[in-house]
């Protein structure tokens, strides 16, 4: 088993939780049509939904916010933000917004347009959402190993860099708009991208002169991975390792209420094309307000511009990092299945071997986020069949390759008896997983459906 890595941290302030029964929650997910996104955050004891927003931010944060100065134009926090940005990242302009999808909407119409192609490791949804808005399409290159969730690959997140220089061939450089890395590879179950692979992502990207870019939201998860996994780097700082690789891209865009510890913001940073930034301030005032604040308040600029360095303290990373292993080794003892190895802020149950006996679409993924909820009032996330819309043209039920439930891991929220507390829900769900029942929908929406469907177990 792993050992839990003390938490560099004491507890300044508490949000109490409130304790439900069983019989509570059963009632409380009927009423809430089996969708956990309906329930109330209040019956909810460990809420591991998603890592976005959802961090406590540091008393230092805290502090800094006090101080946030909310003048209209030139405020304060957003000098602090650009000389965060120079010395992290190395880049000459940035651009606050108010979280990652606005830096989608501000900057992909600078690359593309109807019918180019965007290519990534993996696109993130709103990535995806963006791109296609723009009619331009979407293509994923992700290395083979990304999908298979039993063995240990240290880079599973990793464009595949074959396969994406013979697409730029087959497709035509002329037609490839954007070449997006993501780090770490959400979609990939928050694998990591080596410096190599971005190095030779960039070489490619050189060669037939497209422009790399870097969907960042856990820049720094990705680089204690590098530090901890690939040759060359155990001995760089978190910060340096940062810097290497922001060096290959021109730009980046990056939802800051990830690795950057916010509970609102975003940012996009521009290397040195202020043919971009001019762009990009075009977009900004109208979609998100003016430059310096980027739809942001003062105080919320102090926030992040404090938050991006916390982000890189290694001892923190260590911890974080080690309490997504910690609950994997949890779930190894008791045979729960789970793609292995962890990402850096998720662990994803693999429902389709926990629960073989239901179908895809009787969403087995899905099935395990209600027991987790009855079981220890425990919120996870369907990224299965359930997560996927119905074909469009036949309305048909797709299939996903993978059933997973996730459990996203808030930062700096919940302790070692949490995890524990998890890990033993899913040992008890696990006795009695044959009675398990799958779920019909009875009513949903025509897109992104699993936020507000409504679901009824299938009694057979
Ligand atoms: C969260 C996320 C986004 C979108 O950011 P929001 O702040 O939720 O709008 C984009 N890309 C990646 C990789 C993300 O994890």
């Amino acid at each position: 088993m792993a050992k839990y890595m003390p938490e560099p941290f004491k507890i300044k302030m508490v949000e109490p939780l409130k304790m439900t029964t069983k019989e509570e929650r059963i009632q409380k997910l009927k009423d809430a049509n089996y969708n956990v996104f309906a329930l109330k955050s209040d019956d909810i004891y460990i809420d591991l939904l998603t890592d976005s927003g959802t961090g406590a931010m540091s008393d230092t944060q805290w502090a800094a916010m006090i101080t946030g100065d909310e003048s209209y134009a030139g405020a304060r926090g957003y000098q602090r933000i650009i000389d965060a940005v120079h010395d992290i990242f190395e880049y000459d302009f940035v651009q606050p917004v108010h979280q990652g999808r606005a830096a989608e909407q501000v900057l992909f119409p600078y690359y593309l347009s109807k019918d180019k192609v965007c290519i990534s490791n993996m696109h993130f949804d709103t990535t995806r959402g963006h791109v296609g808005l723009l009619g331009a399409e979407p293509v994923d290159i992700v290395v083979p190993e990304a999908s298979d969730t039993q063995n240990f690959a240290p880079f599973k997140g990793n464009m595949d860099v074959e396969r994406f220089e013979a697409y730029i061939q087959e497709v035509g450089a002329e037609r490839v708009g954007l070449v997006i890395m993501t780090i770490t590879n959400n979609s990939a179950g928050g694998q990591p991208v080596s410096m190599a692979n971005m190095k030779a992502v960039s070489e490619i990207t050189k060669k037939y002169k497209l422009p790399l870019i870097l969907d960042a939201a856990r820049y720094a998860e990705n680089a204690y991975f590098i530090k901890t996994r690939e040759e060359g780097y155990a001995d760089k700082s978190i910060i340096e390792i940062t810097r290497e690789m922001f060096s290959y891209a021109e730009a980046f865009t990056m939802s800051a209420k990830k690795d950057a510890i916010v509970n609102m913001g975003g940012l996009i940073g521009i290397k040195n094309n202020s043919e971009i930034y001019e762009k990009v301030k075009g977009l900004t005032i109208p979609y998100e307000g003016f430059v310096t604040y980027g739809g942001l308040a003062g105080r919320d600029l102090e926030a992040l511009a404090v938050g991006l360095y916390e982000g890189l303290n290694v001892d923190f990373l260590k911890y974080r990092i080690g309490q997504v292993e910690y609950l994997g080794s949890l779930f190894k003892e008791s045979n729960v299945p789970f793609q292995y190895p962890v990402g850096g802020h998720a662990v994803f149950i693999d429902a389709k071997v926990m629960l073989p006996h239901i179908p895809y679409y009787e969403f087995p993924a899905q099935a395990l986020v209600c027991e987790l909820y009855i079981e220890a009032g425990i919120r996870a996330c369907d990224i299965g069949s359930y997560m996927l819309d119905v074909d469009r043209k036949t309305g048909e039920q797709l299939e996903s390759e993978m059933e997973f439930t996730r459990l996203a891991i808030p930062r700096r929220v919940y302790t070692q008896a949490h995890f524990d507390i998890v890990a033993e829900a899913l040992e008890n769900i696990m006795k009695r997983a044959s009675s398990i029942r799958g779920y019909e929908i009875t009513w949903q929406p025509p897109v992104l459906r699993h936020f507000t469907a409504k679901l009824k177990p299938i009694i057979k």
